[in-house]
């Protein structure tokens, strides 16, 4: 292996953006500390090899406990993204039509201008609210990642945006039940002895993970996958389990029926560590597994199985998938599976309890990131899962959106409601800047184009949701072109619009000197030079061998407990998700208590609608692309296939489908095509379309059909709550 460069010394340009070169030495391949950047739970270590400032290529770090030199299928040629020849290489601007991809290039000094001077016109005349600022996770960089631009549309007083794309409602009753805690570490499943991976493809979306999975099966775990289909997660598993799409709510409250009916409670634990326990028994008393199995397709006999393993296996693990939350119940539905270790005393053990998000452990600073003491009072907010609706004026927002900027996003492939977001993006009069790798389906309706910057091409410390280690990200490649960080776009806009706040001066070093709280306990040891001489440090939370946070309660809620009951308890997004404004929560009262909430769009609840649309449909992502990332690169094409659409062979025939037809799924929302895959890894009733493919290169998107529909809980988006018919192409 080549010698791993700390590149300290490496960020002595003071003026963030300039160009470095990587490379120390001319013609030498040097090993730089990286870290994936995409919205993944793994956040892999990685080790970038670089010549003469080119990436030449990038491995998983072989001494990180989780990522154990591997990478997934979309990144092991990372290289071939950042010199992909559809590269975004400089600032452009539109010259023809809406969504044509005619641009022309122009100067930063252009494009930056062009920008200030459209934003102050529309301030002048509409005030600063009418702009929008659009970013999510398609970056995890503390820097250049989601709250990367928050401080800026806070200083400059826009409209607040919710992402919630993608487990907020999960976080809001996660917050409820068990406080801000990282809970079960992944990297505790060594020791379980039952794990449960409960709608989370995680071949497919938390790769190394299912590596300590597997280690653990082979130890004698047994390992059961709960999922609406056969997912190439649920074909490794000892038992799969698939309850009908929604109704994963109904399963949970039947297990916390059959945990207290075979008596099967640790009731020492109960008694000492959790509120509630009476009322939440009262509440599942009617929910038995005959009830549930009426509604999810789960035998009762199974369910009082899985009651009982769960309970007697331990430590028995339980790792929640985002996919959980995806439709109409889906908080209530968190809230019902975070109870059942409470129950069976899980926390106890190492390896027992169960996993939501790694986050809450982590030392981030938000405040500082996001600044929300900058926002004016009164700002509204307005969700991204909704901004279809916002942009075409159907919210009769006032003002109106006159312009948003986007990055590290692309809702028309991956937000709900995909024909109004497009309709809104076609507004003549609405000014459209994106920050982009390439010419993404969204930045195809872009005004002004910005090249932003790849991950071996700028510094930063990458979020982690799905494990306990802190990484570091080394700049170490130059940018093609003139690409730019994300961060560096926002410096020069804020310079020139005077804002005056030192965050908006800050390097990208600085900011992560500031972005982090490295005085924290779980910082003990830890700066920033020791995260760049090694690549990635484990957080002071206790090891993967000796973890068990609530062995003895210690939940951090306002009682210290387990709240299986939580009484007056209102709706709320988690403030990273909404920059962290608190004003304009949702608000609307809570159930005290978990319970079972059926899909919104489902045959007992909209008869009428599933008489024209019988089918639920699932959706989701594709094995070989990261959301809507990787999508165009021709490789991961080929590895991935065609947009497809699985159908069992009952409702293929009743539709005279055959395998391998053009179908087209569609909705009153909108519809899109794909091939048909005839297959009994789904059951009838349902139909799973992977998401990602770009409209641009296929027949719409999976989201053409999806609702922007809240859930119950954190404005969570119900992708998983839509139905389709499905038919011939012609
Ligand atoms: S996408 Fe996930 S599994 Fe793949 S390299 Fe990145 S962090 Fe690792």
């Amino acid at each position: 292996m080549n010698e791993i460069v700390n590149p300290e010394s490496l960020l002595g340009a003071k003026e963030a953006g300039a160009k470095e070169s990587g490379a120390k030495s001319e013609g030498v391949t040097e090993t730089f500390f990286g870290g994936c950047p995409h919205d993944c739970p793994d956040t892999c270590s990685m080790l970038f090899d670089v010549k003469d400032g080119q990436l030449q290529g990038v491995r998983g770090n072989p001494d990180h406990p989780m990522t154990r030199g591997g990478l997934c299928v979309k990144l092991k040629d990372y290289e071939k993204r950042h010199y992909h020849p559809d590269r975004l290489l400089h600032p452009m601007k539109r010259v023809g039509p809406k969504g044509s991809k005619q641009f022309e290039r122009i100067s930063w000094d252009e494009a930056l201008d062009t920008i200030v001077a459209r934003w102050k016109a529309i301030i002048d005349q509409y005030g600063p609210q009418a702009i929008a600022p659009y970013s999510y996770l398609g970056n995890q960089g503390l820097v250049h990642g989601l709250n990367g631009g928050d401080a800026f549309f806070n200083r400059l007083g826009a409209t607040v945006t919710e992402r919630t794309f993608c487990g907020e409602g999960s976080c809001t009753a996660w917050l409820l039940t068990v406080g801000p805690t990282a809970g079960l570490d992944p990297d505790s499943y060594i020791h379980s002895k039952y794990i449960v991976i409960w709608a989370c493809n995680s071949v497919s979306t938390n790769l190394h993970h299912w590596a300590i999975v597997k280690d653990a099966q082979k130890r004698g775990a047994k390992v059961v996958v709960i999922d609406a289909y056969a997912s190439r997660t649920a074909k490794g598993a000892d038992w799969h389990i698939a309850p009908k799409p929604g109704t994963d709510g109904a399963l949970a409250m039947a297990l916390i029926n059959a945990i207290i009916a075979q008596g099967l409670v640790d009731q020492d634990y109960v008694d000492n560590y959790t509120v509630g326990f009476e009322a939440l028994k009262e509440r599942a008393r009617t929910r038995t597994p005959e009830w549930a199995e009426g509604i999810t397709g789960v035998p009762a006999a199974d369910i009082r199985t899985l009651a009982r393993e769960l309970a007697t296996a331990q430590p028995a693990a339980i790792r929640m998938g985002v996919a959980l939350e995806r439709h109409y119940g889906g908080g209530q539905t968190i809230r019902a599976v975070t109870c059942i270790p409470a129950l069976t005393g899980a926390w106890r053990h190492v390896g027992g309890g169960v996993t939501q998000f790694g986050v809450w452990e982590h030392p981030y600073r938000f405040d500082v990131i996001c600044r929300p003491d900058l926002i004016p009072e009164g700002t509204r907010v307005v969700s991204n899962l909704q901004i279809g609706r916002a942009l075409t004026g159907e919210m009769q927002l006032d003002p109106p959106i006159m312009s948003m900027m986007c990055w590290n996003s692309n809702p028309v492939t991956q937000a709900p409601e995909t024909d109004k977001i497009v309709a809104g993006l076609m507004r003549e009069d609405l000014f459209m800047v994106s920050a982009e790798h390439f010419i993404s389906d969204t930045a195809s309706y872009a005004d002004i184009l910005l090249p932003a910057t790849m991950g071996a091409e700028m510094e930063d410390m990458i979020l982690s949701w799905g494990h306990l280690y802190l990484t570091y990200n080394t700049k170490c490649a130059e940018a093609p072109g003139e690409a730019i960080p994300n961060n560096e776009i926002f410096r020069r806009l804020a310079a020139r619009l005077g804002f005056e706040e030192e965050n908006f001066k800050w390097t990208d070093s600085e900011c992560l000197e500031h972005y982090v709280d490295w005085s924290s306990p779980a910082c003990e040891g830890i700066d920033l030079a020791y995260m760049r001489e090694h690549g990635f440090a484990r957080l002071k939370v206790g090891t993967p061998d000796d973890r068990a946070p609530h062995r003895a309660g210690n939940f951090p809620t306002p009682t210290g407990k387990c709240m299986l009951k939580v009484e007056g308890a209102t709706n709320f997004v988690a403030p990273p998700f909404r920059q962290m404004y608190e004003g304009f929560q949702p608000g609307e009262a809570l159930d005290p208590l978990p319970d079972y909430l059926g899909p919104r769009e489902s045959h007992a609840n909209d008869p009428e609608l599933a008489a024209r649309y019988p089918l639920n449909i699932v959706s989701p992502k594709s094995h070989y692309f990261l959301n809507s990332c990787y999508a165009n690169m021709e490789d991961k094409q080929r590895g991935q296939g065609e947009q497809f659409v699985m159908i069992s062979e009952a409702d293929a025939e009743a539709r005279g489908i055959r395998d391998g037809d053009r179908v087209q799924v569609a909705n009153d929302r909108g519809a899109f095509k794909g091939v048909a895959r005839i297959t009994d890894d789904v059951r009838a009733g349902i139909v799973v379309a992977t998401l990602g493919y770009w409209r641009q290169l296929n027949e719409g998107t999976v989201n053409s059909i999806s609702s922007g529909a809240f859930t119950d809980m954190g404005h969570a988006p119900s992708f998983s709550d839509n139905l389709v018919e499905v038919s011939r192409a012609n």
